[in-house]
């Protein structure tokens, strides 16, 4: 806990808008540049965080190589979106108008996105599908400013006892809480996760608190180790010793069934057609790990017709989740901890992605004010 910064200590009544920042900023794929930019003026509503500590995410890596049509769009574009940290600034204007409901001081976890609660979408209640939704970027800095719509009603203050580089898992676990609601898992069920990179993880560990069987399956022996210690996984199966689905599934399921729901976390159009093999009658496949784009996949009709297997996907994530996110962590149920393979100054980020990237690296908690060596 040392690590963490003293919110006393901070400089934030200095912050003027005057004063420049350092920032990841993105210019085009594998072009990131780490440099001074102004710090940004806050309109109503809107809060200035300090960065004290932000996390990688396979999305980022993509980005940084290949670019994003959504997430990033004016260049260079701010960089970077799990994040917590302390408000540094609120808006105020003479008449005390368009005011804040935090302080400056507060430490707070604020989500890459808010709904509007207005459109088609938001009005379904499907809100994370909301037609205005602004994703934010720029966790890769000293500071970030939060637009009004997510500052008020997607930016939670994390308890004091809590870390900040684990409240920025709210992010990535309420991706995971999203996901296991459109499977419908329920308590009892016997769960597989294909994949276990950082969300894969995460997966096993919420769907274990639901009160699912959960069968974590991969290639890697430490991933899979790791889903049985940090997930806490009942079996584990390395994928490279069962190229036959029906062995698979007579092992690891009663009767040789199949899963009651199968969670592809991987993102390859093979695993997402090897998915549906495991699934039993009348259960689901969540297709959760996004495909290259253009990529398309061959499905047996007869199989999905006649043994009704509910194919679902999920995006992202509603405040709903989030919310619930924030508090598994805050109670300890989910603690990520052993997911962050190292810190390293905001400064390295590049680095911290290569190793990500490489393999080498579950998650890294890049941040502020640590010493550069
Ligand atoms: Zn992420
Ligand atoms: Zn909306």
């Amino acid at each position: 806990m040392s690590q963490f910064a003293d919110p006393e200590a901070l400089p934030a009544q200095h912050v003027k808008d005057s004063r420049q920042m350092m920032a990841a900023l993105f210019y085009e794929p594998n072009d990131v540049r780490y440099e001074k930019t102004p710090i940004p003026q806050l309109g109503p509503e809107e809060i200035l965080v300090r960065v004290e500590s932000a996390l990688t995410c396979g999305t980022d890596v993509k980005c940084y190589r290949r670019g994003h049509p959504v997430l990033l769009k004016n260049f260079p574009s701010p960089f970077g979106h799990e994040f917590a940290g302390t408000v540094a600034q609120v808006y105020q204007d003479e008449n005390g108008e368009g005011q804040s409901r935090f302080q400056v001081g507060d430490r707070v976890v604020a989500a890459n996105s808010a709904p509007c609660y207005q459109c088609f979408y938001c009005g379904k209640g499907q809100t994370n599908l909301c037609d205005n939704l602004d994703l934010l970027n720029g966790a890769y800095a000293e500071y970030i400013r939060v637009p009004a719509q997510i500052a008020r009603y997607n930016t939670y203050q994390v308890p004091d006892h809590l870390p900040f580089e684990v409240a920025a898992f709210c992010e990535p676990l309420a991706v995971c809480l999203h996901g296991l609601a459109q499977a419908r898992v329920m308590p009892g069920d016997r769960v597989a996760v294909m994949g276990l990179g950082p969300i894969g993880q995460l997966m096993v560990r919420a769907a274990k608190l639901k009160g699912a069987h959960v069968t974590a399956i991969a290639r890697n022996p430490q991933k899979l180790a790791l889903a049985a210690s940090f997930g806490q996984a009942d079996n584990q199966v390395n994928l490279s010793e069962y190229n036959d689905a029906t062995r698979l599934r007579q092992q690891f399921t009663p009767d040789g069934r199949g899963f009651d729901v199968v969670i592809e976390a991987i993102g390859l159009p093979e695993t997402w057609e090897k998915a549906l093999s495991l699934v039993r009658k009348g259960g689901a496949v969540n297709l959760f790990g996004g495909c290259p784009g253009g990529s398309t996949v061959t499905f047996d009709t007869r199989r999905l017709h006649y043994d009704e297997i509910r194919l679902v996907s999920s995006f992202h994530h509603t405040p709903h989740h989030f919310k619930a996110a924030l508090d598994l962590l805050s109670t300890l149920q989910v603690d990520p901890r052993p997911l962050i393979t190292d810190s390293l100054p905001m400064a390295r980020f590049e680095a911290a992605l290569q190793r990500v990237e490489a393999g080498e690296a579950m998650k890294i908690a890049l941040k502020n004010g640590m010493l550069d060596d």
